[in-house]
């Protein structure tokens, strides 16, 4: 779809948004009420009992993990307590996590922490090395984000001396491909230092992807990077480094829990989600407590309703380790279930304390184009919105959350997001307040995104859009199903 349809489309809705929000309240008087039952005090219980549940299991929710399974019980019990029809979806995963905190000691990196300065890459292998860093390729400073190839390519290696560790840059090629080409050329582990751009300067999160790599692979944020490289950008740093990564990797079950409506056409579902699970560094109130707690107060507050068409609500496991859950739900869907699915809203983090309120982009060109539909489930947000004033901004879908498989299967998708770990720019500080030049979660797969990291009354309001937009396609999902 041609980009100029968007702008048509958002004036469109601007012109129709009090027509449309005018004969809600005549036509439908109960539904137009339903949103006002999401209240602040509704969402922090459920953000409290997550919060808790972390707090009980070693800080975190992480798949695999008893914190998950005690997440998916909260979540099963309170459907079940709600009249929804409950199930548990388990599916098999090659869990990873730390058996005990990585190592990286080296002259100057005494004031550096684990899983704050640095942290074991997810995948990597476990192993013990004392050697000396060699700088592959550095690009410092990198010109712009993913500018930089270090490691990209098996050439970078060219003079490599084995067992030595291999000192990469963050950049424009997958970590697996730069962890693959160092261990090929003989090093003895990998650290890989981010990029040194605004908001990619601390320790990141990444995946190496399964199966777990041949060689320890650490990330450390670019001041640790920094003392490792003493200067060098390419060749021998003069610097001798400890470094140890033991990790667990093994087989392991877990779960999605799918509760569903007991009324309503079973052939229209109108599907809504949110991962359950968090990192292991920390116990994700934001990311995703905070979506995982508007999925159930969109639920709770349209219990007993009777729908036309059939509501299911999810939350999903493994989503941190590569969206495992909603790709195993949307894999094993026959063509026939598959075509009963209207749409999918996703909802991943909604609360992010220097937020934007985003709304998934419906329309786009090319490969990147969501399926037809989509803009449909992006006018009702922006109706609803606009309808109250309050002031939005269109984000495009991209792949990094549970939407992503359901776009790649042609089912409509749309949501609402408030941001992760990039940096909020000066015009959006203009629209929304906030801190320009932080990022719009700090806390992003930290062990601070507790409760206090997340922003509950703007989780709140968002949450009433979401039982808004739920409760418009659960009597009509025409305008998806048109377009498609
Ligand atoms: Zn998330």
């Amino acid at each position: 779809m041609p980009g100029g349809r968007t702008l048509l489309a958002i004036a469109a809705a601007a012109l129709v948004s009090f027509v449309a929000a005018g004969s809600m309240a005549a036509s439908s008087a109960a539904e137009s009420r339903q949103p006002s039952r999401i209240t602040v005090a509704g969402i922090r219980e459920h953000l409290v009992a997550l919060q808790r549940i972390a707090d009980r299991n070693g800080g975190n929710r992480f798949a695999g993990t008893a914190g998950y399974d005690a997440s998916a019980r909260y979540v099963a019990t309170r459907m079940r307590a709600a009249g929804y029809r409950v199930r548990l979806q388990e599916f098999r995963f090659p869990f990873v996590a730390d058996r005990s905190p990585p190592v990286l000691r080296a002259p100057g990196t005494e004031r550096f922490r684990a899983n704050r300065d640095f942290g074991t890459l997810l995948y990597s292998g476990s192993g013990a090395v004392e050697a000396p860093v060699v700088a592959v390729d550095l690009l410092l400073p990198s010109p712009s984000t993913n500018a930089s190839t270090s490691g990209c390519e098996a050439a970078d290696f060219g003079s490599f001396p084995r067992g030595a560790v291999a000192l990469l840059q963050r950049g424009s090629c997958r970590f697996r491909q730069k962890v693959e080409n160092a261990a090929a050329a003989g090093a003895g582990a990998v650290v890989v230092m981010n990029e040194g751009n605004p908001g990619r300067r601390g320790l990141f999160q990444a995946t190496l992807g399964s199966p777990q790599v041949s060689i320890p692979a650490l990330a450390a944020s670019v001041e640790a990077g920094d003392v490792l490289r003493n200067g060098r950008v390419s060749g021998p740093t003069g610097v001798t480094v400890t470094l140890r990564a033991d990790v667990v990797a093994e087989t392991r079950r877990t779960r999605n829990v799918i509760a569903e409506s007991r009324a309503g056409n079973p052939a229209n579902l109108v599907v809504a989600g949110a991962h359950l699970d968090s990192v292991d560094r920390g116990p994700g109130s934001n990311d995703n407590g905070s979506g995982s707690a508007l999925v159930l107060e969109v639920a709770e507050s349209l219990a007993g309703t009777r729908p036309a068409n059939r509501l299911r609500f999810v939350w999903w496991g493994g989503e941190e380790l590569g969206l495992l859950g909603s790709r195993h739900y949307v894999a094993q869907l026959s063509p026939a279930e598959l075509r009963r699915h209207a749409l999918y809203l996703n909802f991943d983090m909604v609360g992010s304390k220097n937020f934007v309120p985003f709304v998934y982009e419906g329309s786009g060109n090319g490969s990147a184009a969501p399926p037809p539909g989509s803009a449909a489930i992006e006018r009702v947000f922006t109706r609803y919105f606009a309808a109250r004033g309050q002031r939005v901004q269109s984000t495009g879908l991209g792949g990094g959350s549970d939407h992503a498989p359901f776009a790649q299967a042609g089912i409509p998708v749309g949501g609402l997001f408030t941001g992760a770990d990039e940096d909020k720019s000066a015009a959006q500080r203009d629209a929304f307040g906030g801190q320009a030049g932080e990022p719009y979660d700090a806390c992003y797969h930290r062990s601070c995104d507790t409760l206090a990291n997340v922003d509950v009354a703007l989780a709140t309001r968002l949450a009433r859009a979401a039982a808004f937009t739920v409760a418009h396609f659960a009597r009509d999902v025409s305008a998806v199903r048109r377009a498609g």
